[in-house]
């Protein structure tokens, strides 16, 4: 298995219940490792650019509204097979279909409030990573 980085954010309904730790213990006990992590709080236009992806979808301003809402954790996580390992920690996008265990079957509120953002492939990861952080801010 490839050693692998992946960009995670812990989002504002886990910052605000103060559950980063509790979130991060989940990462670690699966083997994954922090390298990098910041609080942010995001200015819409931030949010909108991050998830350029989504633009035009129906919950994207719903989605950049609460992304911008309040502080977040931007983190990168390293590890064997790590962005699929962090897809897998994470759970279903809809915490209702998480399995348990997944942070989002423990923690999620609802699909829009649902605690954990992670990139979803090799591309996706390296564009993402480069949006937050230095490569000499990642330190294995
Ligand atoms: P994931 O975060 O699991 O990769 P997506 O990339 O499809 O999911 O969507 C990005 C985020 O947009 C989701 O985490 C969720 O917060 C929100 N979202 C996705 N689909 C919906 C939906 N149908 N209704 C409301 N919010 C959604
Ligand atoms: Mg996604």
């Amino acid at each position: 298995m490839a050693n692998e980085r992946t960009l995670s954010i812990l989002k504002p309904d886990a910052t605000a219940r103060n559950i980063t730790g509790k979130i991060n213990t989940k990462f670690e006990a699966a083997g994954l490792r922090i390298v990098a992590q910041r609080r942010v709080h995001l200015a819409r236009s931030e949010a909108e650019q991050f998830y350029a992806i989504h633009k035009g979808k129906a919950f994207f301003n719903d989605l950049c509204a609460f992304m911008s809402s309040a502080p977040v954790v931007v983190q990168v996580l390293e590890g064997a097979n790590a962005i699929a390992k962090n897809r897998e920690v994470m759970g279903a996008t809809d915490p209702k279909q998480a399995a348990p265990g997944t942070i989002r079957a423990e923690f999620g509120l609802s699909i829009d409030q649902n605690t954990v953002h992670g990139s979803d492939s090799a591309t996706t990861a390296a564009q993402e990573i480069a949006f937050f952080f230095r490569e000499t801010e990642i330190l294995s």
